[in-house]
């Protein structure tokens, strides 16, 4: 099996409800964002995709996080921005954009902070 890894971020204003703490106030993160897919076999040129592609697809994807105030945009206006919901949002609609390559979304991990993340993966 072969893996790749690529890491991108994007600054947001969050805060989560019914959390006890300072973390149900307003307040923004420097969130970075890794990404990797898995493929079993290699194209006849010796990639399991283009990381460009990787890197356009997953940029769009976080463009629509970036700068914004993520408790007002879908699926967040329902579930709380955590750094784990945010895993599972990125993997889920990054594994649609990547839908017609050969390889499969592994894992997102969530950087909510030099020390802290959240990953997702399904197994
Ligand atoms: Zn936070």
């Amino acid at each position: 099996m072969y893996e790749l890894m690529i890491k991108t971020s994007f600054a947001s204003a969050h805060n989560l409800r019914d959390y006890e703490g300072a973390c149900e106030r307003l307040h923004g993160h420097n969130w970075r964002v890794d990404v990797f897919v898995k493929s079993e076999s290699l194209d006849s040129i010796g990639l399991a995709l283009d990381f460009k592609i990787l890197k356009e697809k997953t940029k769009s994807i976080v463009e629509e996080l970036d700068h914004k105030y993520l408790n007002e945009i879908e699926p967040f206006t329902e579930i709380n921005p955590s750094s784990e919901n945010m895993a599972r949002h990125l993997f889920k609609r990054l594994s649609e954009g990547l839908i017609h390559y050969p390889v499969k979304v592994s894992k997102v991990k969530v950087w909510e902070s030099e020390n802290a993340c959240a990953s997702y993966y399904e197994e």
